[in-house]
């Protein structure tokens, strides 16, 4: 069935939890992670080339020009990018791939891609967002607001995911969303090919009787 890769969009609110899960979705079930490029100066702990590809504005400018990108945004006054060559490789291998991108990033991939599969992970209330932000201790007062405010745009885009995923529980929201893929995959509407195979085959079978 469906041996061609699916390309799975996750976004979700800043401070939602979605890198972790993304990160489990990976070494649970072994998704390919596509590595984005950003000119965000690292926070601590974070590997160039495993986290992010770092670049200056000048190199992201002209990875821009050399039509590098399937997709990018600015995102609170940085850039982010989805270097094209790794996702196209993979999806041909027929490998499933994971873009963990913002709104602005899914509603270009929709575009280009329409078969991707669009996950937004949101929160069970909004306090739970504002805490678990405030919790992560990683950016300051006025980048928070920012981050919130963003959140709030975000909420009327929501409507453009196919799918919505609480992360309460981070064990459950990562066996949902693999549950989602999984199902994607089954859809008679990806397997046409197998369809028309089954009955060549079986008329083969059938004219041997
Ligand atoms: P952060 O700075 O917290 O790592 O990421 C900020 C936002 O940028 C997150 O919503 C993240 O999903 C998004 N992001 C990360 N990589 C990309 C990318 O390649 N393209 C787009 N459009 N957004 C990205």
């Amino acid at each position: 069935m469906n041996k061609k890769g699916l390309l799975i969009v996750i976004s979700g609110f800043s401070g939602v939890g979605k890198g972790t899960a993304v990160k489990k979705l990976v070494e649970k079930y072994g998704y390919s992670l596509s590595v984005s490029a950003t000119t965000r100066a690292p926070r601590t702990g974070e590997v160039d080339g495993v986290d992010y590809h770092f670049k200056t504005v000048e190199e992201f400018e002209q990875l821009i020009d050399y039509n590098g990108f399937i997709e990018w945004a600015q995102y609170v006054e940085n850039y982010y990018g989805t270097p094209k060559k790794f996702v196209e490789d993979e999806l041909s291998k027929g490998n499933n791939v994971i873009l963990e991108i913002e709104v602005q990033g899914a509603m270009h991939i929709k575009e280009q891609y329409p078969d991707a599969v669009l996950i937004f992970i949101t929160a069970p209330d909004a306090q739970t967002l504002k805490n678990r932000l405030e919790g992560r201790g990683t950016e300051d007062e006025k980048v928070i607001a920012k981050r919130l405010k963003r959140a709030f745009e975000e909420t009327d885009d929501m409507v453009a995911y196919d799918y919505l995923v609480v992360n309460d529980d981070l064990d459950v929201c990562v066996d949902d969303i693999h549950s989602v893929i999984c199902a994607e995959g089954f859809k008679s509407s990806r397997n046409r090919e197998y369809m028309q195979n089954m009955k060549s085959e079986l008329e083969v079978i059938r004219n041997n009787k």
